[in-house]
């Protein structure tokens, strides 16, 4: 491509409403424009990018014997109330209705489409195995949506589907999606962590996610620092030893006027936080639950979700916390409280603790569990921590934060058995065919290789994924020496099927170098001066030195850096 007759533009400044170094670098370097709110242009070398990045995992996925499809996006809205997750992906759907009325939603994952698709061709077990895919715009209506490509709310997703007879099919048809995603984003050159994680809406037996390691991930990633334990906060289990209890001491109340934070009470009353207790009252599924863990400690609302087998989880409001604690809010606490009481297991080995008092300005000090108040049940409802023992093998805990570049599910028979798709075994009995699912968001595979691959002058694309993998700049284009040799260049570099940007455009050599630099261009000949001595510059994105090609070494040279 050439430059001077291109749709082309890089901005000089960082771009304000972009929260994270890759949605600031690929707008600056013309690749990605905002349009709304978590939505976006791909402009022309942003979608070669993206389109590169697809190739590989196409061809990865098609090694597998998968078939590529393609799904609509808009879905009448009846297909996700049969399956039950209507109700269950709620306001992140965006709904709309066509002229006669009828509901429809633009598709925010496709498991209920591919179902219908499978029921067209499977009438028995000699129909299974097979796996479906498509690349295919997702919707999601996202509260949040920030960080450039990370969080949006329109996004082109790899979807895929696999459907066997049984769950030792499924085993096989997972491995092999399992093997084909470590294929491509190894491809891709991305540095990331496979971690267990929650099956969320999708429901299912298990939910495996890719994780691009980086700075600014949404997700927090529980690592170990000894064996290979690797999970998503969410999941990650604790470990809880539990210690003697101290003798009890007297039960007694606390004045402390306005501290209802747990950080004033440490600073107020001296007490330590292993000594105190958090009590939050949820809604889980409507009914108002008191939830306890210690007031170091983080309460996970995925574990409580999956202890209740909830479907809603929520912190209670205000006003009900008030109704029942009978006090303001921050005073709620286990005594005299008239609703189910979950504690964590750390609960149990703490004495002499305080909680809320349930009446404003009051807590309790010295409380014990059991002769002051009952615990309903004990589980494991907080958050890991660094530096905690790892569930696995007793090392030390770490944490990474990471982005979600791609997931695996072993769904079972969860959309089979809600949308009717099933097979006849050998002896005519009907079974619901198992399936699993799979994605991958190239957009933030993209948005991740930058996060990964950067430095203050832009972005430094690994060679398989540069939307040109050399630049040629030509200094001065008022001399003709130059442009004949840049043109010259050019054209042995295209038919060498090298990806080539000419730069030819009457700029200023340093705008031209930062563009270069800008959008991450892997190597970069320059054509000036040193042309008297019949050589050109050649320098490559990652390194600083300059060396000097003679003209007619230059083709062996990229074809060189090339292999
Ligand atoms: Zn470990």
């Amino acid at each position: 491509m050439k430059l001077k007759s291109s749709y082309f533009f890089t901005l000089r400044e960082n771009v304000k409403d972009e929260d994270s170094v890759s949605g600031n670098l690929l707008a600056r370097s013309g690749m990605i424009k905002k349009n709304s709110s978590g939505v976006y242009m791909y402009l022309p070398m942003g979608y070669k990018v993206l389109k590169k990045i697809e190739q590989i995992i196409r061809e990865e996925m098609n090694k597998t014997g998968a078939q590529e499809v393609l799904m609509p996006s808009l879905i009448p809205e009846e297909i996700y109330e049969a399956s039950g997750r209507r109700a269950l992906i709620g306001a992140s759907m965006f709904a709309l209705k066509d002229r006669f009325g009828k509901p429809f939603v633009l598709g925010p994952t496709h498991e209920e489409l591919f179902v219908m698709a499978a029921n067209h061709h499977v009438k028995s077990y000699k129909d299974l195995p097979f796996n479906l895919y498509q690349f295919q715009t997702k919707f999601r209506d996202e509260p949040r949506p920030r960080f450039g490509l990370i969080r949006v709310r329109e996004f082109i997703m790899k979807d895929a589907y696999s459907f066997d007879k049984d769950l030792d099919g499924l085993t096989l048809s997972y491995q092999k999606m399992y093997d084909a995603y470590k294929a491509s984003f190894d491809r891709m050159g991305l540095n990331y962590k496979i971690v267990t994680a929650d099956t969320g809406v999708m429901g299912g037996l298990l939910s495996e996610e890719f994780q691009a390691v980086t700075d600014i991930g949404e997700d927090r990633l529980v690592l170990c620092d000894t064996c290979e334990f690797a999970s998503n906060i969410e999941v990650s289990p604790c470990v809880t030893h539990d210690i003697p209890l101290e003798p009890f001491k007297d039960l007694s109340e606390l004045y402390t006027p306005n501290v209802g934070k747990i950080k004033d009470l440490v600073e107020n009353y001296q007490i330590s936080e292993d000594k105190m207790t958090k009590s939050m009252i949820y809604m889980i599924d409507k009914t108002a639950v008191l939830v306890m863990v210690r007031a170091d400690d983080e309460i996970n609302e995925v574990k409580l979700q999956k202890l209740f087998g909830a479907t809603v989880v929520e912190l209670a409001s205000a006003e009900v916390v008030e109704n029942l604690s009978h006090a303001k809010i921050g005073y709620a606490g286990p005594i005299g409280i008239n609703i189910k009481i979950v504690a964590d297991h750390r609960i149990r080995s703490m004495s002499n603790f305080l909680v809320g008092a349930n009446k404003t300005d009051y807590h309790f000090q010295n409380v014990n569990v059991d002769r002051d108040f009952k615990v309903t049940q004990y589980a494991d409802i907080r958050n890991i921590k660094p530096n905690d023992e790892c569930p696995k093998c007793g090392g030390k805990i770490y944490f990474n934060n990471g982005i979600e570049i791609g997931n695996t599910f072993k769904l079972g028979d969860k959309y089979s058995k809600a949308l009717g798709l099933e097979y006849l075994d050998a002896d005519n009995t009907l079974h619901p065919v198992i399936m699993g699912s799979y994605g991958i968001g190239p957009g933030r595979c993209l948005a991740a290789i930058v996060e990964q691959n950067h430095d203050d002058f832009g972005i430094l694309w690994p060679k398989a994924l540069a939307p040109y993998t050399v630049g040629l700049v030509i200094i001065n284009t008022k001399i003709e020496l130059q442009n004949t040799t840049g043109e010259d260049l050019y054209q042995q570099l295209l038919q060498a099927g090298v990806e080539v940007l000419l730069d030819d455009r009457d700029e200023r050599a340093g705008v031209k170098f930062n563009d270069m630099d800008l959008i991450g261009i892997p190597l970069r000949i320059t054509i000036g001066k040193t042309l008297e001595q019949g050589k050109v510059e050649v320098k490559f994105r990652n390194e600083k030195e300059i060396q000097l090609v003679d003209l007619d070494q230059v083709l062996p040279f990229v074809k060189n850096f090339l292999k």
